[in-house]
């Protein structure tokens, strides 16, 4: 089976202990290949590799950092089908999704971050013929960027990109339970001469080798994609030191359907939104407020809709949804099916894992499940489940969707769908969301701040909000 390495300071190398896990295909459940069990030794020397390179990555100039993420995006886009299909495996999500999103975005992050650090500029506050302030915006050192399984080198990227562009050097922990394209990336790195140290990444379980990672004296800054009781537990550990934190956690979206809607379009928009990776997205709308008047109708086509998407084997390319990533996730989904049963819900269509034949036979599949009659506050419609699973709830009024979207612990995304365009900026502006569409779902620029509300996160990344999260400023006032 073929052994993951770590890759630090330029070189692809084991785990100081020798120990491996196994790394498991969802799409048949049989082990692939092997992920180092890293601990605080590999982490220790990752970041002591990191911050020599820091000494002179730091004094390179924007265009040099710029020219050389754009070379690993070139890499990227030369290396495509190999990342597609190592991605398509590793998670379980079809290949065309791979194809479609993951891939792309994993080069696109890395040539936006390279054109944006060539496109900032500072502050200057002018005071009245006094004084002139200037404020320079400086790389701060060793940064962490920890990332989830579910977009495993979109997510990875997304960070890591910034981090580079504004000159620090960075140790990635890739979720372990993905670590295949990130790995890959390294190997890239090695055949592109990706300057060394520079970027070190650490394969290993989050529990064994996290802390020693997010409390390393010698890393002053987290980047951090994953669950909320993660996110919380990062916060409380790292709170000590005086870290710069981001945290991006979970969500339980809302998607707020009126009865003036394009209805087919509302229907398609929520079905995608419902289901596309296995409603492994935190931006998923797994909460799905329907307007009295079109809720049987919309209902129906919506169930309708589920009933027809084509959940099976990832790489075939008629296939809507792959598998969920890992039996232990796969289970946690379907104990939430039945709790749902048991308080009440109505199922609607799913709501059961699908045994597929021959190869794939103990994949790790689940039925598009669509539940009615749960209380909006039940636990159901308030704990994040991350899987294909998702709730209709009536309304009457602007109000009552609005109490109940609201009524989230989470407040990451949401999504409007009506006609009347002063209603959709009416709503928008009273949902607790960091991130609100009107009449569409997942219209990604990278520019916006992204980030959630409450439990959802703390901090801002994309565009610009990255790049000074990745920064310090540091004012000079000038005596005229
Ligand atoms: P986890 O929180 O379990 O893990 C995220 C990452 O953190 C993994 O690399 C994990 O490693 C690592 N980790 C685990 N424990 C620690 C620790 N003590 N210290 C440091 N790192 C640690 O999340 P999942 O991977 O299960 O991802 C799903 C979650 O991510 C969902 O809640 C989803 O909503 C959220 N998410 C949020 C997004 C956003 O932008 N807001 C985007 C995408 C996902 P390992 O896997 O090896 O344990």
């Amino acid at each position: 089976m073929e052994k993951i390495l770590n890759y630090i300071n330029g070189e692809l190398i084991e785990p100081s202990s020798k120990i491996y896990i196994e790394n498991i295909d969802p799409s048949c459940g049989k082990a692939y290949s092997l992920v180092p069990d890293s601990c605080a030794d590999d982490v220790n020397e990752a970041v002591k590799s990191a911050k020599v390179a820091y000494s002179f990555w730091s004094k390179t100039t924007k265009q040099e950092r710029s020219d050389i993420l754009n070379k690993l995006a070139d890499a990227i886009e030369e290396n495509f089908d190999m990342l597609v299909a190592a991605e398509s495996r590793d998670n379980g999500k079809p290949l065309s999704l791979a194809a479609k999103v993951d891939i792309p975005r994993a080069s696109a992050n890395l040539r936006f971050f390279a054109g944006a650090i060539l496109h900032d500029s500072s502050d200057v506050h002018e005071m009245d013929g006094e004084a002139i302030n200037y404020t320079l915006r400086v790389p701060i050192g060793v940064a962490a960027c920890i990332s989830p399984w579910n977009l495993p080198l979109y997510l990875l990227t997304w960070k890591i990109a910034p981090a580079l562009a504004t000159g620090n050097t960075v140790v990635a922990k890739p979720s372990e339970i993905t670590p295949m394209t990130a790995y890959l990336l390294s190997k890239i790195c090695k055949e592109i001469n990706f300057p060394k140290g520079v970027l070190n990444i650490i394969h290993g379980r989050g529990e064994k080798l996290g802390d020693a990672l997010t409390t390393h004296q010698d890393v002053p800054i987290v980047s951090f994609t994953g669950g909320s009781d993660t996110g919380k537990h990062i916060s409380k550990v790292t709170a000590p030191y005086f870290k710069k934190l981001s945290l991006e956690l979970g969500g339980k979206n809302p998607n707020i359907i009126f009865d003036d809607c394009d209805f087919d379009k509302a229907v398609s928009t929520a079905s995608r939104a419902a289901f596309t990776n296995q409603g492994q997205i935190c931006l998923c709308g797994s909460r799905v407020f329907v307007q009295n008047k079109i809720y049987e109708k919309f209902k129906s086509a919506l169930v309708d809709k589920a009933k027809k998407l084509i959940v099976g084997d990832p790489k075939n390319s008629k296939s809507h949804l792959g598998a969920v990533v890992s039996e232990e996730h796969m289970n946690k989904i379907l104990l939430k099916i039945n709790e749902a049963k048991k308080l009440g819900g109505i199922l609607l269509c799913g709501g059961e894992r699908l045994i597929l034949e021959g190869e794939l036979k103990n994949g790790y599949y689940i039925k598009p499940t669509v539940f009615e009659n749960l209380p909006y506050d039940c636990s159901i419609n308030n704990e994040e489940i991350f899987g294909p699973v998702v709730t209709l709830i009536p309304f009457e009024s602007e109000d009552d969707v609005i109490m109940m979207a609201n009524s989230s612990e989470f407040g990451l995304s949401a999504s409007i769908f009506t006609k009347d365009i002063s209603r959709g900026h009416r709503v928008a502006a009273k949902i607790d969301s960091g991130v609100i569409w009107i009449n569409t779902w997942l219209l990604r620029d990278l520019r916006i701040p992204f980030g959630g509300m409450k439990n959802s996160g703390v901090g801002r990344e994309g565009g610009f909000n990255s790049l000074k999260f990745f920064t310090e400023p540091k004012n000079i006032c000038v005596k005229i």
